[in-house]
């Protein structure tokens, strides 16, 4: 029997995964208050709701892909009353941990509920590529997998409620610094007179290689189809790698874990975003690390 999937927040992200769900033969109704985003899921094949209460009645699976924690919370409390008993609840949005697990407990013994924020950008919804991280029981998590199959590359189970925006934390933390340590090593080889090329041929091969470096690599030339070659367009924008540190550090603040790095890289990216980096893809932090 065709399942019906309530899609709310169908943005950068949640248009092309929804609209992944329509082609995998899911029955997709969706909401967004923004209305270049309802014509444009309109066209993948959403039905769209004019609230987001609308979009959830008769829903067996409610999917959320939104901003911030605060407005997963108002949405999923607003939602509560309409969603039936024993249905699916989804939220891939990348939000704070606290926020989760606070939507979890709004469902407690009548819904199963994941916490489930993906990595792979714009171009992984598209593709149906995204990585899901996954907080919650090992019966959600098994309940989610042909939701999730259409719009993933992997599926990775982590644990309880908030695990997986635990993990996703964690990742874009290790990513943001590591993007600063390539850029700095890029800008150091050109006051010695070393070329990109070189460094690149010798840090891709050795304990200095990391995607940073040989995915996403910040200069031009090296990865031809690394941002870097294209005016930086994003890839993964400075503003919201900008988000996921401001994230980590406000976890690890709460629990009491040192990570001084990771702040570190909070405050350039912070410095970078007010200086006009926001809309440019993250590794433009190389542009300015180099006029610093
Ligand atoms: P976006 O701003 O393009 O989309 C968010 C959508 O939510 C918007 O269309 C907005 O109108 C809608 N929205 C706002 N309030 C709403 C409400 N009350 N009800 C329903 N919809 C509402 O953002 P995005 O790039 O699609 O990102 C969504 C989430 O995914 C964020 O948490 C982001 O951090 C995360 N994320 C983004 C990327 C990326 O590359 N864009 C990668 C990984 C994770």
């Amino acid at each position: 029997m065709t399942q019906t999937v309530a899609f709310i927040g169908l943005g950068n992200m949640g248009g092309p995964m929804a609209g992944n769900l329509v082609k995998a033969g899911f029955t997709v109704a969706g909401y967004d208050p923004v209305p270049q985003a309802r014509t444009a899921a309109a066209a993948r094949g959403i039905t769209i709701r004019d609230t987001a209460v609308e979009a959830v009645r008769g829903a067996d699976i409610v999917v959320t892909m939104l901003p911030s924690g605060a407005l997963v919370r108002q949405v999923w409390a607003e939602i509560a009353p309409d969603v039936a008993n024993g249905t699916l609840v989804i939220d891939c949005s990348t939000i704070d941990v606290d926020s989760a697990r606070a939507a979890h407990a709004l469902f407690a013994g009548r819904c199963d509920t994941l916490d489930a924020p993906v990595s792979g950008g714009t171009g992984g919804a598209e593709a149906g590529s995204l990585t899901f991280m996954l907080g919650g029981s090992e019966h959600a998590v098994h309940r989610a997998l042909p939701v999730l199959r259409p719009m993933a590359g992997r599926i990775v189970p982590c644990g309880g409620p908030g695990n997986g925006q635990a993990a996703k934390l964690c990742n874009n933390m290790i990513l943001g610094i590591s993007m600063i340590a390539v850029s700095e090593a890029f800008v150091l080889a050109e006051k010695l007179g070393l070329n990109h090329q070189a460094l690149f041929d010798v840090a891709s091969v050795s304990s200095g290689q990391c995607w940073a470096l040989t995915t996403n690599c910040p200069v031009p030339g090296p990865v031809p189809t690394s941002p870097a070659n294209r005016d930086y367009r994003p890839g993964f924008a400075t503003r919201l790698m900008l988000k996921d540190l401001t994230l980590a550090s406000q976890a690890a603040k709460d629990a009491g874990a040192a990570t001084p790095l990771g702040a570190h890289a909070a405050e350039i990216y912070a410095r970078f975003d007010a200086d006009g980096g926001d809309g440019q893809d993250f590794s433009a932090i190389v542009c300015h690390l180099r006029n610093s």
